[in-house]
């Protein structure tokens, strides 16, 4: 027989040969057991989380970091532990609480599902991703995490972190956000049917972990294997991103009006629309066009303004704020702003911490007693 003719024969013939996706889940559970971060809302491993904090921190966790979240999480749980006691407590202690945390219609849901839960669902929240997504302030994305991390069942969970790291492995083209049905899909791909809790966990670990925006430590990944952008060496270069449009840069007033006892006007904003329900120092409008007189007063009050103002960016425009302090007396100002916003109180400047009030409206409440 001659040499050529004979076999080939590998030693890793004998095992099938699986695309590396197969595997993918098989091997970050296994990283996952080892290293999975230990966060307030978690159960210890082989528990069950109880569905109130992984609503209430999946609530928490849109937009905001795990780090700002968990002081937050533990003074909600502290004061409302059970989700009935959330129900029960006024909407204004919750306001307050949240104050900080931004997205204030987030707060305003949170109180409303929790009213929703405790008064029409026996204090159950449901099981099913689709009758989730029924109660208020629950999108797709919470949905899915609370189905698959607080009932086991399984369904396709995608943060910003399952993003970063399904984009690269899969090397995506498209840009964000028009990639995300895509990015979807292939999440569905290689999300198993066993260990529905641990696998978006196990996900959200690996991104924030390891396949981290800047500095993915691709050598550590237990996912390597079959990573498209790893075996580019070009891990950074995903996901890509569409170009961000500049954002607008919006001008206003605020009123401060101090009485002769030592309190401060503020007046609530609409429930509707930006910083919803929140407290305020009252003022005009935030408007863009203002570019060429401000800072020239726009106000309905006439008066001082103090010297500098006050920069703060939301997530769709940069806001510049300066603050007047009217000429006329405190009741007639009142009367004033009474006109214009509605629910106008007087709050004691010692305490001015017991009042939902925004950050931005705390960035007012500071700058104007460092400069009247
Ligand atoms: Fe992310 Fe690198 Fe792992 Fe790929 S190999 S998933 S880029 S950490």
């Amino acid at each position: 027989l001659h040499p050529c003719s004979m076999a080939y024969s590998d030693p890793r013939a004998s095992a099938p040969l699986l695309p590396p996706e197969v595997s993918f889940p098989q091997r970050l559970l296994t990283w996952y057991d080892r290293h999975r971060r230990e966060l307030p809302w978690r159960a210890a491993a082989g528990e069950v989380a109880d569905p109130y904090h992984v609503w209430l921190s999946e609530i928490m966790l849109q937009q905001t970091t795990v780090a700002t979240v968990r002081a937050y999480f533990e003074k909600f749980t502290t004061l409302w532990p059970t989700v009935r006691a959330l129900a029960d407590a006024p909407l204004d202690d919750v306001l307050t609480a949240w104050a900080g945390l931004g997205y204030y219609a987030r707060a305003r849901n949170l109180h409303k599902c929790a009213v929703e839960i405790a008064h029409n669902r026996q204090g159950q929240f449901p099981q099913d991703e689709a009758d989730l997504l029924t109660l208020p302030g629950v999108g797709t994305y919470t949905a899915a995490a609370i189905a698959s991390i607080a009932f086991d069942r399984r369904a396709v969970v995608v943060d910003g972190n399952v993003e970063r790291v399904v984009s690269r492995w899969y090397a995506v083209d498209e840009p964000l956000p028009q990639a995300k049905p895509r990015i979807k899909a292939l999440t569905d791909r290689i999300t198993p049917a066993q260990r529905n809790r641990d696998f978006p966990q196990a996900m959200m670990d690996l991104g924030s972990g390891l396949c981290t925006p800047r500095s993915p430590s691709c050598l550590l990944c237990p996912v390597s294997e079959g990573c498209q952008a790893f075996i580019m060496g070009a891990a950074t270069a995903f996901p890509k991103k569409a170009p961000k449009k500049p954002k607008p840069t919006r001008f206003g007033l605020a009123y401060w009006i101090e009485n002769d006892r030592g309190e401060v006007l503020l007046t609530r904003r609409p429930d509707k629309g930006l910083l919803g329900g929140m407290m305020e120092v009252p003022g005009t409008d935030w408007r863009s066009d203002w570019r060429a007189q401000w800072p020239d007063p726009q106000a309905e009050l006439s008066g001082t303004m103090l010297a500098g103002e006050v920069a703060h960016t939301f997530t769709h425009f940069h806001l510049r704020v300066r603050v007047v302090v009217p000429d006329c007396p405190a009741d007639g100002a009142k009367t004033a702003v009474e006109a214009i916003k509605k629910g106008a109180t007087w709050a004691p400047l010692e305490d001015l911490n017991r009042f939902a009030l925004p950050t931005i409206m705390k960035k007012i409440a500071r700058h104007a007693l460092e400069n009247r």
